[in-house]
């Protein structure tokens, strides 16, 4: 099937690289990164430092494996072909099996998460996945007065697939506008017209009911329910969570754990605004915090699974040093040439 991209940009913004330069800032997870912890916010999006596990310039083959297992799933979701999403898979994940990465994202390998894809195949065939289709709408039926800028996809028919569309919007809530930009995984409805987003996480752990009902209260699906409205005009159900183990037993034969999960969150205009709410008070402390010139350390909880914790141990006056050598490539090429 072919899949057009089409760039819509609004006055505010003459290039593709200005509306990427604001969604990279607006974007729900920088800004949740900045509710986590402002000091990761600095290191990852003022100074661009990428956080890989345990060596600074090498992408975490988690993140990576997450990203190829997305693109997988939406070519089966627009496709329906099974064939086609491990062809995608293929190409995503190229030569990263022969990549050097820690001894604990070792086990993803293409062998693996081809076993994955294979058994999520199987599972969404007489699960949850089955009863969901992603929703199309004409291009010129989409409200465009709240949009700063989109990269949508067009089907041959014209119509436009929501999911995976990278937008860019000012949203309003009590008064005040804030920009918020987010790229929704999969944009979907049921048999009986409820529509939902849907949002693949694939996890490490053994997937439980506590994993995902972890996402309950997701910030991120309830504003993009709030923005997709103001898109399409359709009124939003709620959020779907699509969980993936792709742990070290993923591929075994006598895996007794939960490979897959999948739960419904149903949510209210109420929960939505209060999210929208939520995104309006993070933005603020970006000015905030430019305006101190500081960013301050997260209080603890999550400096245990953060991959900037080296750098934070690090006493203040060195941390321009510790950036050189272990955070950036330059720094990476000299201690191995010396
Ligand atoms: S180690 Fe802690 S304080 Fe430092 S960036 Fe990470 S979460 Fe923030």
């Amino acid at each position: 099937m072919k899949i057009i991209d089409k760039l819509y940009l609004s006055p505010e913004y003459s290039t593709l690289e200005e509306l990427e330069a604001d969604i990279a800032i607006y974007d729900a997870t920088t800004l949740r990164q900045l509710a986590d912890c402002p000091r990761k916010y600095q290191y990852s999006v003022l100074d661009g430092l990428k956080s890989g596990s345990g060596n600074k310039t090498v992408e975490s083959r988690y993140l990576i494996a997450g990203r190829a297992i997305h693109e997988a799933l939406d070519v089966l979701a627009v496709t329906g072909d099974e064939d086609e999403a491990l062809t995608k898979l293929t190409e995503d994940w190229g030569d990263y099996d022969s990549n050097p990465c820690p001894e604990n994202e070792a086990h993803l390998t293409h062998n693996l998460l081809t076993v994955v894809l294979h058994n999520y195949f199987d599972y969404i065939k007489t699960g949850p996945g089955s009863q969901f289709t992603p929703i199309t709408l004409k291009y010129d039926d989409l409200n465009f007065d709240r949009l700063m800028g989109g990269k949508f996809r067009l089907l041959e028919d014209g119509s436009v697939l929501l999911s995976e569309s990278s937008l860019l919007m000012r949203m309003t809530v009590d008064g005040d506008d804030f920009y918020y930009a987010g790229k929704p995984d999969q944009v979907v409805q049921n048999t009986a017209g409820n529509t939902y987003i849907m949002d693949h996480k694939t996890s490490s752990s053994y997937l439980s009911s506590w994993h995902v009902s972890q996402h309950r209260v997701s910030n991120q699906l309830r504003c993009y329910m709030g923005m997709m409205h103001e898109l399409t005009g359709l009124d939003f159900h709620g959020g779907i969570v699509n969980a993936i183990y792709v742990g070290n037993k993923a591929s075994s034969d006598t895996f007794k754990g939960t490979r897959f999960a999948s739960y419904r969150y149903n949510w209210s205009q109420g929960h939505v605004e209060e999210a929208l709410l939520n995104q309006l008070g993070w933005a603020g402390l970006i000015a905030h915090h430019e305006h101190m010139n500081y960013y301050p350390q997260a209080s603890g909880m999550q400096c245990r699974s953060c991959n900037f914790s080296r750098l934070c141990e690090a006493e203040p006056e060195f941390r321009d040093g510790v950036i050189y050598t272990d955070y950036t490539q330059e720094g990476w090429r000299d201690f191995f040439t010396l």
